[in-house]
């Protein structure tokens, strides 16, 4: 018997952490990170229901924030077993996770000098030191390795096609009497994403833990690409600039991976491109080295010499006065910074900049959560507060859908069918409710499988 308790995106896109009692070992499933709204982040604060001394492994799907960004916390917190992910979600977190802890140290900091915070002193969440202890617990495989957690469970990670790195984790228990499977989606990516994999095709699932980012949604734009080529030439023509908030890992490679593409084909032409986010600009690097876990497209312009993730006018601005020069180009470029919610980062001052000037274009291509500032903006709303001013939001805003890393639901139950066997349990996790309730719905009305959307600290036992 083992035991599966919710500690975490239960109700909310964010705080995936999972924890999985089997075969005799204790394991967390994603140690992700609240975020979102103040009472959302706050939860961050919260003592882990469980002592993380307790725990075997962490098991990482991917390096997003929301799945890896608690880990430094549950190190300090007592945890010293081995963190499992594949190689390029490592490799990502070495970034991410020192920028997660160097966040809240500037956070730390600003609370003291405001005088905002109720403790005195306000200390960061954690602190560089703790996020160089968590990477020295990363122990990597490749997809498809088969790793023995005890002596009758073995887990493997399959390629989910959202992110690089990016993967499904499959446990299986095995003895003369029982054989039952464990599959946790991490995030679902979808086909044709580019640069990355298709999502592997699973089978014989006994309990399945499945993500519901896009659960009453469909993504609306079937040709993201040349969604893209109208926008910016619309946005060239009105003679000012285009600025994308998107994800530093991920999303921020993919769009220079397409824009190097359309440039070469002749559909646009090579307009200045400044990479604003020091953190992208690391993740470029890591991309770089990963093309084996590439899409044949990207592999085949990678072997045949092409640097491609890199158009012919990228300017990456690493410095803060880089990125506060960019200020004075005022048309004729395209600015891409993080983050992708405009949550943070430097995309904040490009926005204070940019928002005001119907001649700019805002261009959305991500999942804007409620209560971000990049969902105002979707909605179209009159004004935004950046830095304590109100903002007049006269930019043109324009919104693809099509570029994001996360199934919608048609995606999902096509991704569920060749399923093989009726699975015993689905857990629908990491949606806002309505979008768990019905991504469940759907899966009940179109397979009749037994769906349930678990409460936070709620257990199950499964076989
Ligand atoms: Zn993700
Ligand atoms: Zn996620």
């Amino acid at each position: 018997m083992s035991k599966i308790t919710f500690f975490g995106a239960t109700g909310t896109v964010t705080g995936s952490r999972f924890q999985l009692e089997i075969d005799g070992k204790n394991l967390l499933i994603d140690c992700g990170m609240f975020q979102g709204p103040k009472e959302i982040r706050l939860k961050n604060w919260d003592e882990f229901p469980v002592s993380p001394a307790t725990f075997d492994f962490i098991l990482l799907t991917h390096a997003h924030i929301d799945h890896s960004g608690y880990i430094p916390k549950f190190v300090k917190e007592g945890f010293a077993g081995k963190i499992i992910c594949t190689h390029a979600t490592a490799e990502l977190c070495r970034v991410m996770l020192k920028d997660s802890a160097h966040i809240q140290e500037e956070d730390a900091k600003w609370a003291n000098k405001k005088g905002f915070s109720k403790h005195s002193p306000a200390l960061p969440l954690y602190t560089q030191e703790d996020a160089e202890k968590a990477i020295a617990l990363f122990q990597p495989v490749h997809y498809g390795d088969f790793f023995k957690l005890s002596e009758n469970t073995r887990i493997k990670f399959h390629d989910s096609g959202h992110i690089l790195g990016a993967a499904f984790i499959d446990i299986k228990t095995q003895t003369t009497h029982i054989s039952s499977k464990i599959l946790f989606s991490g995030d679902l990516g979808r086909p044709e994403i580019p640069v990355l994999n298709e999502p592997d095709q699973v089978y014989n699932v006994d309990h399945l833990i499945l993500e519901s980012t896009y659960g009453q949604r469909l993504h609306d734009s079937k040709d993201p690409i040349s969604d893209l080529v109208a926008v910016i030439k619309r946005s060239m023509d009105r003679g000012g600039a285009l600025v994308i908030p998107a994800f530093s890992v991920g999303r921020t490679q993919t769009l220079l991976y397409l824009l190097r593409l359309l440039e070469e084909e002749g559909k646009i032409p090579s307009y200045p491109i400044f990479v604003d986010s020091p953190m992208a600009i690391e993740a470029l690097e890591i991309f770089e080295k990963h093309i084996h876990d590439f899409d044949l497209n990207a592999r085949q312009q990678k072997m045949a010499g092409k640097d491609i993730f890199r158009p012919k006018n990228l300017q990456i601005c690493r410095s803060k006065e880089d990125s506060i020069g960019i200020n004075q180009h005022r048309s004729g470029c395209i600015i891409i910074s993080a983050s992708g919610m405009v949550t943070g980062g430097r995309i904040v001052h490009h926005m204070a900049q940019r928002l005001p000037d119907p001649k700019n274009t805002i261009l959305m291509i991500g999942y804007q959560a409620e209560g971000t500032r990049g969902r105002s903006i979707v909605d179209k709303k009159e004004t935004v507060k950046i830095h304590g001013k109100v903002i007049p939001i006269n930019a043109q805003i324009e919104i693809i859908d099509g570029f994001s890393g996360h199934a919608d639901y048609n995606e999902m139950l096509a991704w569920l069918m060749p399923f093989n066997k009726k699975p015993e349990n689905v857990f629908i996790v990491h949606g806002e409710p309505e979008a768990s309730q019905a991504m469940a719905d759907k899966i009940k009305q179109t397979y009749h499988w037994n769906v349930t959307i678990p409460k936070f600290a709620e257990s199950f036992d499964i076989d």
